[in-house]
């Protein structure tokens, strides 16, 4: 596997895995059951149709995007430094580490359909019902916040912290997602106190499809915005309601959490840790400074752009995992992903300013990558454009250096290709959690380092369009900063 998945507590304990881990990306095939009923009931002529049944497969498709939302608005944010919590950065590990973040959805999805299947009073739904919105409030905070708050206290224990709780635990720095990144037996204890509310409306008949979706959904936003880095809670809203302060906690109040490891153990309402004595006190104070933190001004910016229409989902601001990884243009889930693809190029059509994607540290200076919203669509010309009739002309063994910014498309398999000019980033590169384009993993175009070179170096020229006033120089300041060149590939692919 090329990309070590990273995994688990130090000692990790039994039923540490999802028992669907060895299927891979075939997990999916576990929905098949769920998506053909779903199909099914809608083809059904019966009078008597379980809605509750029906929302089951939309419900799940909602939960994704939801998270996938908080992904994209936390990193947009986070790069822009508006109301960031921790400074940390995110490395590739992290994102290794949190990659599979639909398991939790996916689980619930099968533990619904089987409630539904199973549990006495589990189907045919009713759409609303009061009662039982009152009953999941008040069970929320009573038990299952209680329960919460001991269980994961007992968590922090060394047994458990060092068999389960320490996975959770690696983030320091959180991204919205690092909320259901836990051991499965985590997952299971967590259902389980989740389940008190739902089976009790469930089991008394006062269940409704609105308070179960909204309980769900709460529990989403919740987790994903205890977890998201940067503060949104408005103080006004404080203010005007004083004891809102013991009911729902802040992205600070969590984060602090990871900091610290010892306070602020509460799920999402304070008051356990005010009743226990195990409040942060600096939690006010970190709210506070969080609200007040400004956009950030980078000393260097770095201008790209969109290459293929498909290329919108390599940025970091999407899907995290596929980012982390050297773009592969048109591989065919991303053909499924067509309609989405259309609309994307809509909107970037429309919304035509440059936007922050990645913000960067390399000691004291800031980098940040803004992306304008334009394509290049390319037939893959290499430097001042190698024809396919061109590179076969090339003897075997030949070494294709691209000198333009597309790599050339690897026809041979008899030959060597290169990347497009690039270097090996040093280790005081810090938060980087996703490839550049093509490029693998902590490599970076020299029209990048070019930037940061200037930045460091205090140089003023200005050689874009120009040739470099002095190669020799340039290339020792980037050398002396620790930039490595990359080597020439050596072995054929068989
Ligand atoms: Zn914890
Ligand atoms: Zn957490």
């Amino acid at each position: 596997m090329p990309y070590s998945y990273l995994s688990m507590a130090s000692k990790p304990g039994i039923l540490t895995d999802w028992p669907w881990k060895p299927l891979g990306s075939f997990k999916y095939i576990l929905l098949v059951p769920l998506i053909t009923e779903h199909i099914y009931s809608f083809m059904e002529k019966d009078e008597d149709i379980d809605v509750s049944k029906l929302v089951l497969f939309p419900f799940m498709l909602w939960r994704m995007l939801h998270n996938q939302l908080w992904i994209s608005l936390s990193r947009y944010l986070t790069a822009k430094g508006t109301n960031k919590i921790v400074d940390k950065g995110i490395e590739f590990d992290q994102v290794d580490r949190e990659r599979d973040w639909d398991d939790q959805i996916m689980f619930n999805a099968i533990l619904f359909y089987w409630g539904n299947k199973y549990v006495p009073g589990g189907s045919h739904l009713p759409f609303w019902r009061l009662d039982g919105v009152i009953i999941t409030m008040l069970l929320h905070a009573g038990p299952v916040e209680f329960l919460y708050y001991w269980l994961h206290r007992a968590l922090h224990h060394h047994y458990l912290y060092s068999r389960y709780h320490s996975h959770h635990h690696s983030s320091i720095v959180t991204e919205p997602i690092t909320s259901v990144i836990h051991p499965f037996a985590e997952h299971i204890a967590y259902f389980l106190l989740f389940a008190i509310p739902i089976l009790t409306t469930v089991l008394t008949g006062t269940v409704s499809i609105v308070a179960l979706a909204a309980y769900i959904t709460y529990l989403d936003f919740m987790n994903n915005m205890g977890h998201c880095n940067f503060e949104l809670i408005p103080s006004w809203l404080f203010t005007l309601i004083p004891p809102l302060k013991y009911i729902i906690y802040t992205p600070s109040f969590h984060s602090l959490h990871h900091v610290q490891f010892r306070t602020n153990y509460s799920l999402f309402m304070p008051f356990y840790d005010y009743i226990y004595g195990t409040m942060d006190k600096s939690s006010d104070t970190l709210y506070e400074k969080s609200l007040r933190r400004k956009e950030e001004s980078p000393h260097v910016v770095h201008l790209t752009h969109l290459t293929t229409p498909e290329s919108i989902y390599h940025l970091r601001l999407g899907f995290a995992s596929f980012a982390s990884k050297p773009y592969t243009p048109s591989t065919w889930h991303m053909w499924l992903l067509w309609p989405v693809t259309l609309c994307s190029m809509m909107l970037t059509w429309i919304y035509c300013f440059t936007f922050v994607v990645e913000s960067n540290r390399f000691h004291n200076i800031r980098l940040q990558t803004w992306t304008i919203p334009k394509y290049n669509i390319q037939t893959w010309l290499v430097g001042d454009g190698l024809s396919e009739v061109e590179q076969k002309k090339a003897s075997k063994g030949t070494l294709f250096i691209p000198f333009s910014q597309f790599p050339p498309k690897k026809l041979r398999t008899d030959c060597f290709y290169h990347t497009t000019p690039a270097m090996q980033t040093p280790l005081a590169f810090e938060n980087v959690d996703s490839c550049e384009n093509w490029l693998p993993r902590r490599v970076m175009s020299v029209w990048r380092i070019a930037g940061l070179v200037h930045a460091l170096e205090g140089w003023e020229e200005h050689e874009c369009g120009y040739t470099t006033s002095n190669i020799e120089k340039v290339w020792e300041a980037t050398v002396k900063h620790g930039f490595q060149p990359l080597r020439v590939p050596t072995h054929l692919k068989s």
